[in-house]
């Protein structure tokens, strides 16, 4: 799969296509496993409160799972749900032989320490990439056992697709959170040998850094902050932002589209650009997951 680029017809990267391949490929290994092992990978994943847009981002993993073969299930608990009590349901997932991920929907509510629950993930079962030790084998460049945060994962894979040349290439990276910006970076970094600035809320003047860069991945959740000022012409553009807008309710990226489409040499649109490979990253590595349990990688 690695040596198929995709077209990008009117400068629009296709994220949806090229996800989609990869959850084909996800479901050929799923049914191979099968096959071979008796076994299909599954995900557990666990949701506290009633966040509207957290619920959106889970069905729709949910969905993908039964698509590709994995199974899936789900736990849904209140918003008053104690750490303690999300502790234990987490260790008691760890325990579970058959159960080879685990996915907890952050953000939690705030009596709960999001470090504490992530940390408490065993680590091979850590699909989402956030536990310390996956962070440090990220950051050692020592991946092949440990999972890479699935969106930072389908930045990189749609780079790859499109035959972008990362390596010498200046890239600045907007937004530097520990699910997307610091992995995204590490990423382009070790893997891509790309020289990486990174733009945040203190910097000075940041569309001048990120006008000097060949790509510009945005994760900000500002709408419209990319926007001709910020861009090199001949760029690429890979926008990771999700802002649901009042009242529409419209997903709109952090790039003002419209205004960049002309200058750009290619860029991902929002809805159906970074958030499908995000799903598919997810579902690649819960197929790692099982493997990891197996030792077959
Ligand atoms: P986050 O934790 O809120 O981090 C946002 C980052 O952007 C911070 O580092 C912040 O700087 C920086 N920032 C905010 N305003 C800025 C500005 N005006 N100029 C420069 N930098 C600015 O967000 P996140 O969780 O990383 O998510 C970012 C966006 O990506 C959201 O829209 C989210 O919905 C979306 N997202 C999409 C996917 C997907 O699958 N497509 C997955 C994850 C997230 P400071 O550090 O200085 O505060």
């Amino acid at each position: 799969m690695n040596k198929e680029f995709f077209h990008i017809r009117d400068k629009i990267i296709p994220g949806k296509e090229i996800a989609s391949k990869y959850l084909e490929e996800v479901s050929q290994q799923v049914a191979i496993m099968q096959a071979k092992h008796n076994i299909s990978p599954k995900l557990s994943v666990v949701i506290v409160g009633a966040d509207p847009a957290s619920h959106i981002y889970v069905a729709n993993k949910i969905k993908t799972c039964a698509k590709v073969g994995i199974t899936s299930q789900l736990y849904k608990l209140p918003a008053l749900t104690s750490e303690k009590e999300l502790l234990a349901l987490v260790n008691e997932l760890n325990k579970e032989k058959e159960n080879h991920g685990i996915l907890v929907q952050l953000p939690l509510p705030d009596h709960i320490d999001n470090n504490k629950i992530i940390s408490a993930i065993n680590q091979y079962k850590d699909v989402d990439g956030f536990h310390p030790q996956n962070i440090a084998s990220l950051y050692l460049n020592n991946t092949t056992k440990s999972f890479v945060p699935c969106t930072p994962l389908g930045c990189y894979r749609l780079l790859q697709k499109i035959g972008f040349e990362l390596h010498g290439s200046n890239v600045a990276i907007v937004g530097r959170s520990n699910i997307v910006g610091k992995p995204l970076a590490m990423l382009l970094l070790l893997k891509g040998n790309a020289s990486i600035s990174m733009v945040h809320s203190n910097s000075k003047s940041p569309h001048k850094i990120t006008k000097q860069a060949d790509l510009i991945v945005s994760a900000a959740g500002v709408p419209n902050l990319i926007n001709s000022d910020w861009v090199k012409p001949g760029a690429v553009v890979i926008d990771v932002g999700m802002n649901r807008m009042e009242p529409s309710g419209k997903l709109q990226g952090d790039a003002d589209f419209d205004a960049l489409l002309p200058i750009v040499k290619a860029i991902t649109p929002v809805p159906g650009g970074v958030g499908p490979m995000t799903i598919a990253m997810l579902m690649e590595n819960c197929v790692k997951a099982a493997k990891v349990s197996l030792k077959i990688v």
